[in-house]
């Protein structure tokens, strides 16, 4: 899939002018600047999902694998996927 969106950049690429190239490359920065408010707010989102799933959750603790006792997150709830860190989710 990446190696085929590489393929059409590059044969675009070959067949555009300066000008098309700056309004690309404007159209590109205009897009990831869209993308990272996406990200942002979805991040945002999911650190609200995850507080409700924390206080909802029946948690049943499993030991990570490969945590050893300094770990913080040294168990994780087998229900909801989130660590048994309290602090992680309810600030
Ligand atoms: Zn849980």
């Amino acid at each position: 899939m990446i190696k085929c969106i590489e393929e059409s950049v590059k044969d675009k690429r070959e067949s555009l002018s300066f000008e098309e190239l700056i309004r690309w490359r404007r159209i590109s920065e205009k897009e990831m600047e869209n993308l990272n408010k996406q990200l942002s707010k979805l991040q945002k989102t999911l650190v609200i999902i995850n507080k409700d799933i924390w206080n909802k959750c029946d948690h049943k603790w499993n030991k990570v694998e490969g945590a050893t006792m300094g770990d913080l997150c040294s168990k994780c709830c087998e229900n909801c996927n989130l660590y048994n860190v309290r602090s992680l989710y309810t600030n």
